[in-house]
Formats: C-alpha cells, structure tokens, sequence
C-alpha cells in the first residue's frame, strides 16, 4: 500500500485514480475544479485542498494535467510538488507535454531529492476506465522498477523506453501516427461515399486487410454516421502536434506528412471542432471536396 498524491482528476485522472484505490493505495487528490474533486471523495478518495496537502505525506505523487504549463506550475510553485514533497519522492508525469520540460523537472526535482519519470499514456479513456493503458516511461532504471507496481495497476503494457524525455517522444511518435491515420480513414471514406460505394462494406474489407488498424476497428462506424463526441479532443491533438513538430525540430529532422497532418487538425480546431473527438478531421477532408 502506498500513498499517493494525484494531481489533475480529468477525464483521464478521475478513472486512474480510482483504479489506483480499488487496488488498495491510499490517494489524496487535488484538481482545481470542483466537480473533479467531487468526483474523488465520491470514489473514497482523500479530497486534498492544494497540491502542497496533496504530496505533503506521499511517497508517489502522479500528475495528470493537459500542458506544460500546468505542470510547470504545479511542480516549480511556491506551494508546488518541488517544494513540498518529502525527499526521496517519486514524481509520476503521466501528462503528454514537450521532452524538454520533463527533462527539465527531472534536474530541477533532482536537487531536492526527488526522482521524476515521464509516463505519458496510449488508449484514450476508454483505456483509463478499463486500466488497459499504454504507458510508456522515461527516467532511470531504478525509478521505472520502483514505479512498475503503481503503473501495473493503470495499464497492461508499461515499458521503460529510455532516459528523462524518451517517453514523451515515443508519445508524439504515436500521437503522429494515430492523426496520419485518422485523416487517411477520412479521406478514404470521402472517396467511398463520391464514388457511389457503400463506405460500411468498404472499411469492413479494409478493416480485414493490410490497411486494418485500431483506428478502423474502433471508429470507422462513428465517422461514417459523423458521430463525433470525444474521446480525444481536436484540441488536444492541436498540442500535441505542436509538440511533434516542435520535436522534430529539436532533432534535426524532416517530417512532411505530419507537418500536412498538423495543419489539418489545425483547420479542424479553426472550424469549430476543437471540442470535438479527433476523429472530426473527417470533416476537413469533407469540406476541402465540397462535399457538405
Ligand atoms: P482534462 O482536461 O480532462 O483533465 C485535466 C485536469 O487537470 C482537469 O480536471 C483540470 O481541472 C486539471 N488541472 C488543470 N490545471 C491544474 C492545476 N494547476 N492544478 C490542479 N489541477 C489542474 O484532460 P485529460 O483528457 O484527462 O488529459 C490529461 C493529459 O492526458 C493531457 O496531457 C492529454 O493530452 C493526455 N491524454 C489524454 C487522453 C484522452 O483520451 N483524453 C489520452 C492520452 C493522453
């Protein structure tokens, strides 16, 4: 049993968090709504009144916020995680944010004593309310093993993939690959319905070949009825494409197709969808073919 802080109870937070309950650890959560902090009580939750209450007696603290910059406040703060954790703490970011800053918090956090890991997550909420994420971690060897028990409770596959960093990089390497899918399931539809075709009966053979993917299987029905309800919002995949090239950048590298990619979610959001599921991209392709 371990007692754990857990800052940030959003739509990913709320399920992780009471996954981590379920299993017997002792969570004091903070979130700065009210209904998220509702939510936790109502799940036997400690409801913490800062983030100083909530890391004061942990020995795991787990963040869980949209962007950098939250997490850049809630750890460098007056009353922050860096300030107010115990020395010896272990500091969980399982937000998706740019390499560079959890590499940062990982230095800064070090000279008090506190040991960080970027664990930023793969599988949507449906993959937080099952405890079936993907997790992918960052930090050194002995804080992953010590993290493991903790993480093993939220996801079926956790794997160290390097040092501070490395695991918000393989997260934009999937979240590149995850909009170039989208976009081309939307353009393949598009061309489906103006070919006359069935796109139902198209996809399904898709779906059964080499073009099957999780995309197809998860979302090809919702976006041929246009049901767009997130999941995972236009807006947030705005972020993260901004982290992708802003990444790509960084290394010296070329990526033509997620730049295209990028500035399709971009008129996504420009059109009205950033509230909508990821999968709205659709309507970008529908509207570049005038087909409305
Ligand atoms: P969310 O907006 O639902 O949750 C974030 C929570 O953080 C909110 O409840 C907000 O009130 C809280 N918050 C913001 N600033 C705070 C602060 N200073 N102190 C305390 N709480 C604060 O977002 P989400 O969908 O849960 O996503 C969280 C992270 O996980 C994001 O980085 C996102 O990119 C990533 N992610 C989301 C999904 C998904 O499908 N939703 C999937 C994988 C990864």
């Amino acid at each position: 049993m371990t007692d754990i802080g857990f800052i940030g109870l959003g739509i990913m937070g709320s399920p992780m968090a009471s996954h981590l309950i379920a299993a017997g650890h002792r969570v004091a959560g903070f979130d700065v709504q009210q209904e998220a902090r509702q939510q936790l009580a109502a799940i036997g939750g400690r409801v913490a009144e800062s983030v100083a209450d909530a890391v004061a007696g942990a020995e795991v603290v787990i963040t869980m916020l949209p962007d950098h910059p939250q997490v850049e406040q809630v750890a460098y703060g007056d009353d922050g995680i860096l300030a107010r954790a115990k020395p010896g703490t272990l500091l969980i970011d399982m937000s998706t944010i740019r390499p560079e800053t959890s590499i940062a918090v990982a230095r800064a956090a070090a000279e008090r004593g506190i040991r960080v890991l970027d664990a930023p997550v793969s599988g949507g909420e449906v993959g937080a309310k099952q405890a079936a994420l993907s997790i992918m971690v960052g930090g050194t060897k002995d804080d992953v093993a010590a993290a493991r028990p903790v993480l093993e409770v939220l996801g079926r596959t956790v794997v160290h993939v390097g040092a501070h960093g490395a695991g918000q990089v393989v997260k934009a390497a999937n979240q590149l690959v995850v909009a170039g899918i989208y976009a081309l399931v939307g353009e393949a539809i598009v061309l489906l319905e103006a070919s006359g075709v069935d796109p139902a009966k198209g996809l399904d053979v898709l779906a059964g070949g080499l073009a099957a993917s999780r995309v197809l299987d998860l979302k090809r029905e919702s976006m041929i009825a246009r049901e767009f309800a997130p999941g995972f919002r236009i807006d947030l995949h705005h972020k993260d494409m901004g982290i992708v090239l802003d990444a790509a950048r960084r290394a010296g590298v070329a990526l033509p197709l997620s730049g295209l990619t990028a500035q399709l979610v971009a008129a996504a959001r420009a059109m009205g969808h950033g509230g909508d599921d990821h999968s709205a991209l659709l309507t970008v392709t529908t509207t570049l073919s005038g087909r409305e």
